[in-house]
């Protein structure tokens, strides 16, 4: 996958995309980016990229030429495939499936928004989608952008170390993930569920089902309101919801 991230301020993106595992899925050819500061392709003079918004009022808005001129030009070779995100709190709110759909494409670009935002042209008629990262406001877009080369780049096949432990993620299962503990078993008198030092694979698996539903109907029933439910869920669920100090295991 490569991912082209349009900015007026690359010196913040690099860090995080040069660290840890996208590094590693640089280093393994999985994975490039390219920062394209847009500012290289005004046409004034002065390299201005915003300007004063029509009908008055506060903040400076993106003018649409050096926004186009720099998605055409980084497109002209990837036909009309290539998938346009522009950052914007007013957007779809990104998720977990969003990374997943995301993750299928060979080539992404991000365009990162700041001051007062864009104009709406940009929205209209270049951007093929529009990315939340969440309900506040950013003075730019770059986080955003960061968030999802990240949290796309780590499910591309190869990736991650092992290839179960994106699809078991929380959300991936529509579910929060069950707890995890490791040695020691004893840590200062707080000690690790019995069953987890069982060996007996069955029990622990039914432990982490059962931990991973109570976890997400204790934090986040909105999700489970959205799963169809298997018939094992179904029952553990009722038992969660009859009893108030249920213990998942
Ligand atoms: N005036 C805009 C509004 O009220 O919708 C907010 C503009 S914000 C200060 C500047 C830029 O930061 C946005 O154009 C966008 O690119 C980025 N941004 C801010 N909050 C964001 C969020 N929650 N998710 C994604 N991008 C965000």
């Amino acid at each position: 996958m490569h991912i082209d991230i349009l900015t007026l301020f690359p010196e913040m993106v690099s860090g995080v995309l040069d660290a840890s595992i996208l590094k590693k899925a640089q280093d393994k050819e999985k994975f490039s980016y390219n920062l394209v500061n847009f500012r290289d392709y005004t046409e004034n003079k002065h390299q201005k990229v915003d300007d004063y918004p029509y009908g008055g009022g506060a903040g400076m808005v993106l003018t649409p030429q050096p926004v186009f001129d720099a998605v055409e030009a980084i497109t002209k070779d990837k036909g009309t495939k290539a998938r346009i995100i522009l950052m914007s709190p007013q957007g779809e709110p990104y998720t977990q499936q969003k990374a997943e759909e995301l993750a299928k494409e060979d080539s992404l670009v991000i365009i990162c928004g700041h001051y007062e935002g864009y104009d709406e042209r940009i929205r209209e008629h270049l951007a093929t989608d529009e990315l939340s990262i969440g309900d506040y406001v950013l003075t730019g877009g770059e986080l955003g952008a960061m968030v999802i080369a990240d949290s796309v780049v780590r499910l591309l096949p190869d990736v991650l170390g092992n290839t179960e432990s994106a699809s078991k993620d929380s959300f991936s299962t529509g579910l929060l993930e069950h707890p995890h503990y490791t040695r020691p078993a004893d840590f200062r008198g707080m000690t690790v569920p019995e069953v987890l030092l069982s060996g007996n694979h069955a029990r622990i698996d039914e432990w982490r089902i059962s931990q991973s539903l109570k976890r997400t109907y204790d934090r986040r029933k909105d999700l489970i309101n959205k799963l169809s439910l298997t018939e094992k869920q179904h029952k553990l669920l009722n038992e969660i919801e009859e009893n108030e100090n249920y213990k998942a295991y």
